[in-house]
C-alpha cells in the first residue's frame, strides 16, 4: 500500500493557488473559501501552514467579508451564506487570527438566521438543513457566543430528525456527522442511540477484496467515496466506537487513493484527484492516528492544537 506521500500533497495543495484560470478552478470558484480552508486545514496537519503567507490568506478571506450583515461569501462579491462563513472562521482560528474580526457582529449574522422551530437557514433564502445548525453552533462556539441563539430550540430542531438508523437527517454520512457534531459541541450526546449509530455506521466499510477493499460508503449499495472516511470515523470517535471499525483496511484504502506521482487523493482509487477528496483523506488518517500527522478535533474539523487555543488560551 506504500505510505502517505505527504510531500507530494504538499505540493498539490500549493499549485491549485496557481491554477486559477483552469477548468476546474471555475468550477470551484462559488466554492474557493471552503475550497481554501480544506487546502490549509490539510496543510497544516501536515506541519506545511508555514508554507503559505497568512496576511496574503487573511486579507482575502476579508475581502469575501459582508460588513452590512456580517456574514462571508464563497468568493470576493458573492452573497453571504453560513457555510462559508464557518469556513472563513476557521480559516481565521487556523492563523490565530479570530482578532481580526467584528465578532458581535458576526455572531449576530449567524443568530439572525435561527428560525422559530430552532433549525437554521443557510442564507436570507431560507434554506433549511442540519449541516446549517452544525455551521452555526461551531461558529457561535470558536466566537465564544453560544449564547446568542436558543441552544436548547437547536439541540431539539436536530434530535427531531433522528432517522431509525440513529443518524440525523436525511443522508447519514454528513448528516450524522453534522448532528453529532452540533451535539458534541453543546454537550447534548445523551440523545444518541451510541450502539445503535454505531452498528449502522460500521455496517458502511466495504469488504469485496477489490482496490475499494476497506473504504466506507453513504448508505447500502452506494459505493465507497474517501470522504466518508472523514464523516464516519468523526462520528464513531465521538459517540465512542471508533474501535468497531477496521482501521488497517480503511487506511490501505485512503492510501491506494493518492496520486503518487503528482499528489492529491481522489474519491475512489484512481479516479482524478480534489482539494475536498484530499482533505478528507488527510483528516481521516488523522483521526486514525496515522504516524506524523497533527491530530484533528473530529467536532470542530480543526487541528487539535488550535481548539485548545481558542478555548483555552494555549
Ligand atoms: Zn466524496
Amino acid at each position: 500500500m506504500g505510505e502517505l506521500e505527504s510531500d507530494k500533497h504538499v505540493e498539490y495543495i500549493l499549485s491549485i493557488e496557481k491554477k486559477k484560470d483552469d477548468f476546474d478552478a471555475l468550477l470551484m470558484e462559488h466554492l474557493r473559501i471552503n475550497g481554501a480552508y480544506w487546502g490549509l486545514t490539510t496543510l497544516d496537519i501536515l506541519h506545511k501552514i508555514s508554507a503559505v503567507d497568512p496576511d496574503e490568506v487573511i486579507s482575502w478571506v476579508m475581502k469575501c467579508y459582508h460588513d452590512d450583515c456580517g456574514g462571508f461569501g464563497g468568493n470576493i462579491g458573492h452573497d453571504p451564506h453560513i457555510l462559508n462563513t464557518l469556513s472563513a472562521v476557521q480559516i481565521l482560528a487556523l492563523f490565530d487570527r479570530i482578532n481580526v474580526l467584528d465578532a458581535e457582529m458576526v455572531s449576530n449574522y449567524i443568530a439572525g438566521l435561527q428560525n422559530e422551530d430552532g433549525s437554521f437557514s443557510g442564507d436570507m433564502w431560507g434554506e433549511i438543513d442540519t449541516r446549517f445548525s452544525y455551521c452555526a453552533i461551531c461558529c457561535l462556539s470558536i466566537l465564544h457566543r453560544l449564547n446568542k441563539i436558543n441552544v436548547e430550540k437547536a439541540v431539539n430542531y436536530i434530535v427531531s430528525c433522528k432517522n431509525l438508523d440513529g443518524g440525523f437527517g436525511c443522508t447519514p454520512g454528513g448528516e450524522s456527522h453534522a448532528g453529532q457534531s452540533a451535539l458534541a459541541i453543546t454537550g447534548s450526546l445523551h440523545h444518541v442511540d451510541r450502539d445503535l449509530l454505531g452498528w449502522w455506521l460500521c455496517e458502511r466499510q466495504c469488504n469485496d477484496g477489490g482496490p475499494n477493499d476497506g473504504g466506507l460508503n453513504g448508505r447500502p449499495e452506494k459505493l465507497v467515496d474517501v470522504c466518508y472516511s472523514w464523516w464516519v470515523l468523526s462520528s464513531l470517535i465521538m459517540i465512542d466506537r471508533v474501535h468497531w471499525i477496521d482501521k488497517d483496511k480503511l487506511t490501505r484504502f485512503i492510501l491506494n487513493c493518492q496520486d503518487k506521482e503528482n499528489g492529491g487523493i481522489s474519491d475512489r482509487a484512481d479516479d482524478a484527484v480534489d482539494v475536498f477528496h484530499t482533505y478528507f483523506g488527510v483528516a481521516g488518517l488523522s483521526l486514525m492516528e496515522y504516524p506524523g500527522l497533527k491530530s484533528i478535533d473530529p467536532a470542530y474539523a480543526l487541528p487539535v492544537d488550535v481548539v485548545n487555543r481558542i478555548f483555552f488560551g494555549k
